[in-house]
């Protein structure tokens, strides 16, 4: 297996690399592992995915690869099911962006899906833009009448004076190879002001950070990633940008999603026990995961504030 020279990240030398995992979840080949680096903390994926894997990747398989993860339950399937589906998550990320979201703002979303979290916004009254890369969602997305573009080259390309007053993306930077020219760019099409409001996993989960469950070790660790980060390894990309930010911890998946990944090494089990259980002790739960810092996801706000730093 050929090993890392330095950090992809932050550059430091082969000695502070170490393997987390050679399970690459999807990696047909065997000849892919996960690293960590202790210097800046990030864990990420080497050999990375050339351009031409990753672009088949995301025309052809990725539906395809995230149904085979989430089972029926996620709605892969169709848009229709897929925003039913996604109805919670919606509301509990509308918690974080309300504060930022002001009457009439202008929206993007990279990486927009099916469209769940942009239709309620675009029925409030917010202008809103999709990035879709992904051609099934993509075009349902386009015929319910919000601008969609497969990529950000495609949206300058065709819209260049475009501004917006909130970029966001949810489970997109993990699987960006070049991140910095990848939330730069975003920068540039925000408005003074304006913000980058993003969601990404945490490497501090608690199935892999506190329980160590072997079958999640297996499923977690995707070839769709590059990264991941927890908070420290976020610190130190958001730093290089030199914005205010302010990152916000969160925990998605509930207690009888981990009583199932533990009795049956296996994701889906999101709200099975919560009637036997009560939701007090699901609240109780996933708030005493954040509050220790072992939880699930990473929430990070970016504020444009005057010119890039480099
Ligand atoms: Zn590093």
């Amino acid at each position: 297996m050929a090993l890392p020279e330095k950090c992809p990240l932050c550059g430091t030398d082969r000695r502070k690399q170490n393997v987390v995992t050679p399970h690459v979840y999807g990696d047909k080949d065997h000849n892919r592992a996960f690293y960590h680096c202790q210097e800046c903390d990030v864990r990420y994926q080497y050999p990375a995915l050339s351009p031409e894997e990753e672009g088949r990747f995301y025309a052809a398989e990725f539906e395809g690869f995230m149904a085979g993860r989430s089972g029926t339950s996620g709605g892969w399937q169709s848009a229709e099911n897929h925003i039913r589906a996604n109805e919670a998550t919606r509301i509990r990320r509308m918690q974080y962006l309300t504060p930022h979201i002001f009457r009439g703002a202008s929206i993007l979303e990279v990486g927009c899906s099916s469209g769940f979290m942009l239709f309620p916004l675009k029925d409030s009254g917010h202008e809103c833009v999709g990035i879709e890369p992904s051609g099934v969602f993509g075009e349902h997305v386009k015929k319910q009448g919000i601008a969609v573009y497969s990529s950000i080259e495609d949206l300058v390309k065709n819209e260049p004076a475009r501004q917006f007053d909130i970029i966001q993306h949810f489970f997109v930077l993990e699987h960006i190879n070049a991140l910095q020219a990848f939330l730069e760019s975003q920068l540039g099409l925000l408005k003074a002001g304006g913000k980058i409001i993003m969601e990404i996993p945490n490497a501090a989960d608690p199935l892999y950070s506190v329980y160590e469950i072997p079958a999640f070790e297996r499923f977690y660790w995707s070839i769709a990633h590059p990264w991941y980060f927890s908070e420290s390894s976020l610190r130190y990309l958001l730093d290089r940008l030199g914005q205010p930010y302010e990152i916000l911890l969160d925990q998605r998946y509930d207690l009888s999603n981990h009583i199932v990944w533990a009795r049956d090494g296996k994701p889906g089990g999101m709200g099975r026990f919560t009637a036997q259980l009560g939701s007090e002790i699901e609240e109780i739960y996933k708030n005493t995961l954040i509050k220790n810092r072992r939880c699930d996801t990473l929430i990070a706000i970016i504020t444009k504030n005057g010119g890039i730093k480099q």
